[in-house]
């Protein structure tokens, strides 16, 4: 049986699959989806999901759907789908180098719909939001949860809203999210105050699409069962990701638990978030919990212009801190000018990403420059948006005129 279980160590109370809760009624601590383990055995698995990349039926071309042995169970014709995920790994030659490194591969999640992966949560999230019944689906968003929200919410036939920082967001991203027809909400205050907003409003009016639904992780995990499945299954030393909410990372430690709990990998790599300077409370709580063990993340303003992690309350800390924990990695911080650099270098490897993606290499830079990761050690490292998603970043990064001076930053 699939459902759904309250993460709170001292609660751990479980309800149906399909019960509408963004967090666990009793204790208030976020829930996870534990999936039913697959009937099949490992090895008919990795053949299955590696054969389903030959055909041409909706569930089987999307990289997510690919792997529904691993997702709550859904009947195909309900699934809202855009062939998300199944994006390519590249060799990064220049960025390796500028980080000191020799095995380093980017996971181009910007290569999804929307140009970010967060169409891989939203596939499943939206999937859910159908099968309930949704009319109105919202997210609070720093841009790109807004965006893939509005194109899914098209393609399922729903209302979707999105309730975004004022000010705070890149204009690209606005774009995507007003052309595919959702009702934007500008609230006053940063993406905390967005998501608390959101939060208040009664349930039974909207469908909450955050990261904190616990169906968007479901979809988001689906990303390391490819790069396990691409690299014949064998992990890498190192998974370096950044990290703003941290449904992302938290996503990351939930499959590799699935991944090793089903024989389907033997280890798993550490996992190395990677927070900007000022937006950095996971990273301050990892280095304050070296001296207290049961410290709790402290929020705070956030402050970068890395817009897609400006967060300053991550919901999912607890998730990411067990992924971190559990697989003997690491939570770093790098400045805005670092994440520049990084941006830069990424750059001339042909490859564009947007600001919050370079705090990958940034961090992996600087980890090296510590000789906390060695250099020929294996790592992926996961870019997360597209880097047309911030061109007024870009812009004035090289001084290209007045565009560079837009409002967004
Ligand atoms: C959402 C987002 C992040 C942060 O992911 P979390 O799951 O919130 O930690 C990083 N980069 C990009 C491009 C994003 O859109």
């Amino acid at each position: 049986m699939t459902y759904l279980h309250c993460i709170g160590a001292a609660c751990g109370a479980t309800f149906d699959l399909h019960t509408p809760l963004m967090a666990c009624p009793k204790c208030g601590e976020l829930l996870e989806v534990i999936v039913d383990r697959p009937k099949a055995d490992a090895s008919e698995l990795k053949r299955e999901w590696s054969e389903r990349r030959r055909s041409f039926a909706a569930v089987d071309t999307s990289g997510v759907w690919r792997f529904r042995e691993a997702l709550p169970q859904y009947a195909a014709e309900h699934v809202v789908t855009m062939r998300e995920g199944n994006v390519p790994m590249v060799r990064a030659q220049r960025a390796a180098e500028f980080a000191g490194v020799t095995h380093l591969h980017f996971k181009h999640l910007g290569w999804n719909p929307t140009g970010c992966f967060k169409d891989l949560g939203m596939t499943t999230g939206m999937t859910e939001a159908r099968y309930l019944g949704a009319k109105v689906v919202a997210c609070a968003s720093t841009g790109n949860t807004a965006a893939s929200l509005a194109a899914y919410a098209a393609r399922a036939g729903v209302v979707g809203r999105v309730y975004l920082p004022a000010g705070q967001v890149s204009m690209n991203k606005l774009a995507q999210a007003l052309d595919f027809g959702a009702e934007i909400v500008e609230v006053q205050g940063s993406f905390d105050d967005a998501l608390n907003t959101l939060l208040a409003l009664p349930p039974e009016e909207v469908y909450f699409l955050n990261s904190v639904n616990p169906f968007r992780i479901e979809g988001q995990k689906t990303c390391m069962y490819e790069v396990m499945e691409e690299r014949g299954w064998r992990a890498p030393e190192y998974l370096v990701v950044p990290g703003g909410n941290l449904g992302n990372s938290a996503s990351f430690g939930k499959a590799f638990d699935e991944l090793l709990r089903w024989g389907l990998i033997e280890r798993a790599p550490k996992l190395i978030v990677v927070q900007a300077a000022g937006a950095n409370p996971f990273a301050r709580l990892w280095r304050e919990r070296e001296k207290n063990p049961d410290a709790v993340l402290k929020p705070l303003e956030p402050e970068t212009r890395a817009t897609a992690i400006r967060i300053g309350n991550p919901r999912s800390w607890r998730k990411a801190l067990h992924g971190v924990e559990s697989t003997g990695g690491m939570v770093i911080d790098v400045t805005d000018d670092e994440i520049g650099e990084a941006k830069a270098a990424i750059g001339r490897d042909g490859i564009g990403c947007e600001p919050a993606s370079a705090t990958t290499l940034a961090g992996l830079k600087k980890l090296r420059e510590a000789d906390l990761v060695d250099s020929d050690a294996e790592v992926v490292a996961m870019l997360t948006g597209h880097g047309l998603k911030d061109t007024a970043y870009i812009l004035e990064q090289h001084g290209a005129g007045s565009q560079g001076q837009q409002e967004g930053h």
